[in-house]
């Protein structure tokens, strides 16, 4: 078994983020730049919007934070993004989700500049992914791509199978690995709450993705011998061994599932990290006009 992993893949991305910007400042260029928009006090939100933002620093993109208050409304949201729509210093942005109930996300995603769009969550960059153009992929499915083809995994012909159809990892990642490209040319099964027979489809994969948001639901018995397996999920489960009464598990059951396994990410320090390394791979492509021109 090889462990895959996305910490080191992720700092090597790091480094080579940084050595291009490096060569951009040392001419007298501008660096990429990244802005993000933040409503309410979500901890989470407020953990991964400063994870981003100390990443950026790290490889030298400037970062800008947008704080609003969970009262903000749709209209004065708009305005936030029609302003970094229109900020030529801005490369892209990122409006961090969850949004407050009284606010729809997918209004406030469709008003963003397709070409700032560094999340891609815009449909016209998931619309372009899906036909195979140039396009800003979410972040997630991104990262898992690059954690195929850095470690050298054959994709073409493979029985990839997704478990999780969501718009931020199941549906595009099971569209990029159908593909006609590297890392893609598989033939991908997606499965979801109604999929019968999942224990048997999941069994059947070369190569099994799974995106639930179950601990530990992936067990050594619904896994081929030899498979990839990536593992999304990430729960903070309680735990006597641990000082702080807590540890983080995935979606697949580690130690029982690995002893079958080719290749398997681990939880933490497998898809994770690779999360926001995509976000600053988005935004230097945003900075060098490589979707659209
Ligand atoms: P969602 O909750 O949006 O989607 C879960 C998917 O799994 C849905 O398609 C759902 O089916 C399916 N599902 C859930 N339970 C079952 C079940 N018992 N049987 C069959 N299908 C099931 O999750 P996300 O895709 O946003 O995230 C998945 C996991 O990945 C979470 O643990 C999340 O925290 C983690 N995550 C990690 C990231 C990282 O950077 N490491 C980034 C993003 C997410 P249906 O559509 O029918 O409801």
């Amino acid at each position: 078994m090889k462990l895959i992993d996305g910490k080191e893949i992720a700092q090597q991305i790091k480094n080579e983020i940084a050595a291009e910007v490096g060569v951009m400042i040392d001419n007298g260029e501008d660096g990429p730049h990244l802005a993000a928009v933040l409503v309410g006090d979500d901890p989470a939100s407020h953990t991964y919007v400063k994870a981003k933002e100390k990443a950026c620093k790290e490889v030298g993109i400037v970062s800008s934070l947008y704080q609003l208050p969970a009262t903000v409304t749709e209209n004065e949201l708009f305005e936030v993004v029609d302003y970094l729509n229109n900020d030529d210093q801005v490369d892209g942005f990122i409006v961090q989700l969850p949004l407050p109930d009284h606010i729809d996300a997918k209004k406030i995603i469709d008003r963003i500049n397709p070409a700032k769009d560094a999340d891609g969550f815009h449909p016209m960059n998931f619309g372009r992914m899906a036909l195979n153009l140039p396009a800003y992929i979410p972040a997630t499915p991104y990262g898992i791509l690059q954690l195929l083809e850095r470690s050298k995994i054959e994709t073409q012909g493979k029985h990839c199978v997704v478990l999780g159809r969501s718009h931020i990892v199941g549906s595009p990642i099971s569209i990029l690995l159908s593909r006609k490209t590297y890392p893609g040319n598989a033939t991908v099964t997606v499965c979801h709450s109604r999929t019968k027979d999942l224990r048997q489809i999941a069994k059947s994969a070369d190569i099994l993705i799974v995106a639930m948001g179950q601990p530990e639901f992936v067990t050594e018995d619904m896994v081929k011998k030899d498979a990839v397996v990536i593992d999304v999920g990430i729960h903070r489960v309680p735990s006597d061994k641990t000082k702080s009464g807590f540890r983080l598990v995935g979606d697949v059951k580690f130690d029982e599932v690995s002893k079958n396994a080719s290749y398997i990410t681990p939880v933490p320090g497998g898809v994770g990290p690779m999360t926001i390394v995509s976000l600053l791979m988005n935004t230097l492509k945003a900075h060098k006009k490589e979707i659209y021109g």
